[in-house]
């Protein structure tokens, strides 16, 4: 299911709990011993998710064996923070943390959320690449961070997790402008026309090539290529379903000391 080119394969696969759960794993994490998973409808409730995120976190910071949750009210910008407890860490869309033990929740109805790890595990991340923080350049900003705390961005593994893919996020004409202003020229190459005559949004290669910008290598960048409007059986779609729809959660930790 691999749609976008010339990073590595995504590694992307989904596994049963023995709670019940079915969620989605990256095998380049999984490589390093980095707790992760990706929530899907059968698992915490999407509503729950999105509407009481300290309970949902907190059920599956204890799943993953980590002692807390934090997690961001995302506000579609390019603003990255660090955080070493739990619970609201602030108003942005990228978060990262040193800290043993602590998850870090991102929220998705549609949106990428790209986790982020350090291969010596110094630290882990996650930035919420909406189409309006992916021109806000959250990936620039989430990297930043992460080499603030002492990370080489050679050493970092990036997970493009599901979300809405090139052949169904169509856009308008507003979100051309404000790519081009945010990417500058390099934008063109994000953008195909439709069947309907509007332009395709590909967020995953605007996010692979935002990420390579940053210092990831190419064969450290892995995209699940699931996209949530297509398997809206699995994923709560924001685009499908409108206000309605619940949250799916994207998490990511160092294993606890
Ligand atoms: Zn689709």
């Amino acid at each position: 299911m691999n749609q976008s080119g010339a990073h590595s394969e995504g590694g992307f696969q989904f596994e049963s709990l023995p709670n019940g759960w079915l969620v989605g794993r990256f095998a380049a994490l999984q490589a390093l011993g980095v707790p992760h998973m990706v929530t899907t409808r059968q698992g915490p409730d999407v509503d729950l998710v999105r509407d009481d995120t300290p309970t949902a976190a907190r059920q599956i910071a204890e799943l993953m064996k980590l002692s807390d949750a934090a997690f961001l009210e995302q506000v579609h910008g390019g603003d990255a923070l660090a955080c070493t407890t739990g619970g609201q860490a602030g108003f942005a869309d990228g978060l990262i943390t040193e800290m043993p033990g602590l998850a870090l929740l991102g929220k998705s109805g549609d949106c990428p959320i790209i986790l982020l790890a350090d291969a010596r595990r110094r630290a882990v991340g996650f930035a919420h690449a909406s189409w309006r923080a992916t021109v806000a350049g959250i990936v620039p900003a989430t990297v930043a961070r992460l080499v603030e705390f002492g990370c080489d961005p050679e050493n970092l593994v990036a997970c493009i997790c599901p979300s809405a893919g090139p052949e169904c996020y169509e856009v308008g004409q507003e979100v051309r402008a404000a790519a081009f202003e945010g990417i500058g020229r390099q934008a063109a190459e994000f953008f195909e026309p439709g069947p309907a005559g509007k332009d395709h949004f590909n967020l995953w290669t605007a996010n692979v090539a935002a990420l390579r910008c940053s210092g990831v290598p190419n064969e450290a960048i892995h995209v699940a290529g699931v996209c949530t409007l297509c398997r809206n059986d699995v994923f709560p779609s924001y685009r499908r379903e409108g206000e309605m729809a619940g949250r799916f959660a994207a998490v990511i930790g160092l294993p606890s000391q």
